[in-house]
C-alpha cells in the first residue's frame, strides 16, 4: 500500500546502535485504521547479530556490582519519566488504549519496573547451612545466566517488556528483547535513552518483527539459555516445543479466563465500579480482566441492573480524548474475533444485555475506520459455552447466577486457565476459604489489580509456568549453585 511521508520508521537496536532492516511490516493506528509506522521484519540474521552483541557485552555487565547496575536502571527510569507524556501519547496511538490509561498505568508502571528492580536486586541474600558432624558448611551462590530472550505481547507494551528487561539486566544478564510487531514504538523510544542512562552497548538489544520469524529465531538460538515469554497459551506451547532440544529455562505468563465471584453479602457500591473496570479496562485487553461473573442468586437481579446501567455510561471513542473510558481494540482481525464470540453466544440462546449488536456506537469522524466496539455483557450463557471457556481478550464479560459456595468454586475452577480471580464478600472466613480453593495464581478479594511487585505473579494450569516478582524473577534470571566447604 502507498505510504505517506510522515510514516514513522523503526530500526532494530543492536550493540548500542540503531540498524536498518532489509524488510519492514506495516503497523496500524487502531483508532483510525491507517498505517502510520513501519516495523523491521527481522529474522535469523538480525537475531544472530543481536545475540552476538549481547554475548560480547555479558562479561563486563555481569561483573559490575549490583549497585552499579542499579544506578543505571534508576537513571533510565528517570529519563522515561521525564518524557512520560511523549511515551503515553505513543503508546495510546500504537495500541489504541486511552491516553488516560497510558498516562496513569502503562508508562508509570514501566518507570516503576526499573526503579523496583534497581532496588530489590540490592537486597537478596544467599543461603548457608552448617553440617558440624561432617566438618562442612554449605552455601549457595547465584550468577546471571547469560543472554536472556524476552518476548512480550501487545496489550501493555512497554509495561510488560520492562517487567522483563528490568529484572534480567539488574541480575547481570544481557538481553535480546522482541516486542509485539503490533506495538513496537515505545520499546524503540526507550532504546533512544539507553546511552544517556549509561547502559553499555550490547546490554539491551531490541529486534523488531513477527513471532514466527524473529521470535522463533530467538527461541531456537543455542546461545540464549533462557526465555521469558508473555503471550497466548498457544504460542507458549510452540515455544516449549521449539526450545525443548536446548533444555532452555522458561518463564511463561499466559492467558486467563478470570472469574469474579460476588456473594450476597458483597458491598455492591464497591464491587460494581471495580467489576466494571476489571471487565473493560484497556478494552478488556488485560490478561487479568474478569470475563466470567458469578453472582449469588439473592443479589443477581440488583447486580445485573446496576452493572448494565454503569456499563452503558462508559464512553467509547477517540483514545486521545481524556473523557473517553475505552479506546480501540488492537486490530481489525482481533475486533472480528471478539465480535464473533458475541454472535456465537446469541446463536446459543444467550442474552446480550448491552453493547455489541444491541446498542449503537457513535464515533467521531476521524475514527470511523477504527477498531471499536461497545463494552458488552452476556447473560444466560451456559458454563460449557465457548464464551465461558475460551479467552476472548476483549470488552466482553459473561454474568451468571449461582446458589452455594461449593457450587461456585467448582464452576469457577471449571476452565483450563488459572490466572486471576476476584472474590466479593464481607465475610472474612468465607473470603479465606474460597481464595484457598480457587485454582488461580492470584486472588483479589474486595478489590482488583492491586499489586505488590515483591510477591509472585503468574498463573497455574494453562495460564503459565513459573512466577515473576522480586524473589521469583531473581531466581529465574540467575543460576544457583550449592558449594560445600570442608574445614
Ligand atoms: P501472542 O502469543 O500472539 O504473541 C506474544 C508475543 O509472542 C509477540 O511478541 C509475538 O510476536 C510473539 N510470538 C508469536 N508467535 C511466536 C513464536 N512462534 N515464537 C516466538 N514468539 C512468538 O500473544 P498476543 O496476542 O500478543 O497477546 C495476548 C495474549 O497474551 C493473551 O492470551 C493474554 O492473556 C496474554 N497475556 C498474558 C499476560 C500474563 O502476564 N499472564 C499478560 C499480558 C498478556
Amino acid at each position: 500500500m502507498a505510504h505517506s511521508k510522515a510514516l514513522l520508521v523503526l530500526e532494530n537496536f543492536i550493540a548500542g546502535k540503531f540498524v536498518p532492516c532489509s524488510s519492514y511490516i506495516d503497523s496500524y493506528n487502531p483508532s483510525t485504521g491507517d498505517v502510520y509506522c513501519r516495523v523491521p521484519d527481522s529474522g535469523k540474521e538480525e537475531v544472530e547479530a543481536a545475540v552476538r552483541a549481547a554475548k560480547d557485552a555479558f562479561p563486563i555487565w555481569s561483573s559490575k556490582s549490583p549497585l552499579e547496575r542499579s544506578q543505571i536502571l534508576n537513571k533510565l527510569a528517570d529519563l522515561i519519566e521525564h518524557d512520560l507524556e511523549g511515551f503515553a501519547q505513543a503508546e495510546s496511538k500504537d495500541q489504541g488504549k486511552t491516553i488516560t490509561f497510558a498516562r496513569t498505568v502503562d508508562i508509570p508502571r514501566a518507570v516503576y519496573n526499573f526503579r523496583f528492580f534497581a532496588s530489590s536486586v540490592l537486597h537478596h541474600a544467599t543461603e548457608c547451612t552448617e553440617m558440624a558432624s561432617m566438618g562442612c558448611m554449605h552455601y549457595t551462590s547465584r550468577a546471571p545466566v547469560g543472554v536472556a530472550g524476552l518476548i512480550s505481547p501487545w496489550n501493555l507494551p512497554l509495561y510488560l517488556l520492562t517487567w522483563k528487561i528490568a529484572p534480567a539486566i539488574a541480575c547481570g544478564n544481557t538481553v535480546v528483547a522482541k516486542p509485539s510487531e503490533m506495538t513496537s514504538v515505545t520499546a524503540w523510544m526507550m532504546c533512544k535513552l539507553l546511552e544517556k542512562a549509561g547502559m553499555p552497548p550490547g546490554v539491551v538489544n531490541v529486534v523488531f518483527g513477527t513471532g514466527t520469524k524473529a521470535g522463533e529465531a530467538l527461541v531456537c538460538h543455542p546461545d540464549v539459555p533462557l526465555i521469558s515469554f508473555t503471550g497466548s497459551t498457544l504460542t507458549a506451547q510452540r515455544i516449549m516445543e521449539k526450545s525443548a532440544p536446548h533444555c532452555k529455562k522458561l518463564s511463561l505468563e499466559l492467558g486467563g479466563k478470570n472469574p469474579a465471584i460476588i456473594f450476597d453479602d458483597a458491598d455492591l457500591s464497591q464491587c460494581i465500579p471495580t467489576t466494571l473496570r476489571s471487565s473493560f479496562a484497556n478494552q478488556g485487553e488485560i490478561c487479568l480482566c474478569t470475563s466470567r461473573i458469578f453472582v449469588q442468586r439473592g443479589v443477581y437481579s440488583e447486580f445485573v441492573k446496576r452493572f448494565v446501567a454503569e456499563t452503558k455510561k462508559w464512553k467509547v471513542g477517540n483514545p486521545s480524548d481524556p473523557t473517553v473510558d475505552m479506546g480501540a481494540l488492537i486490530s481489525k482481525e482481533h475486533l472480528e474475533k471478539v465480535r464473533s464470540y458475541v454472535k456465537k453466544a446469541q446463536s446459543e440462546g444467550a442474552r446480550i444485555l448491552c453493547g455489541e449488536g444491541v446498542d449503537s456506537l457513535a464515533l467521531p469522524a476521524g475514527n470511523q475506520k477504527g477498531y471499536f466496539m461497545l463494552p458488552t455483557i452476556i447473560a444466560e450463557v451456559k458454563d460449557e459455552s465457548c464464551c465461558m471457556q475460551e479467552e476472548i481478550f476483549g470488552p466482553v464479560t459473561c454474568v451468571v447466577a449461582f446458589d452455594t459456595e461449593e457450587e461456585v468454586i467448582e464452576r469457577a475452577n471449571g476452565v483450563k486457565y488459572g490466572l486471576a480471580a476476584t472474590v466479593w464478600s464481607s465475610n472474612v472466613g468465607r473470603v479465606h476459604r474460597v481464595a484457598r480453593r480457587l485454582q488461580s495464581g492470584l486472588v483479589w478479594t474486595n478489590c482488583w489489580l492491586v499489586r505488590d511487585l515483591n510477591l509472585p505473579f503468574g498463573g497455574m494450569k494453562a495460564s503459565g509456568i513459573g512466577r515473576e516478582g522480586a524473589k521469583d524473577s531473581y531466581e529465574f534470571f540467575t543460576e544457583v549453585k550449592t558449594i560445600t566447604i570442608k574445614h
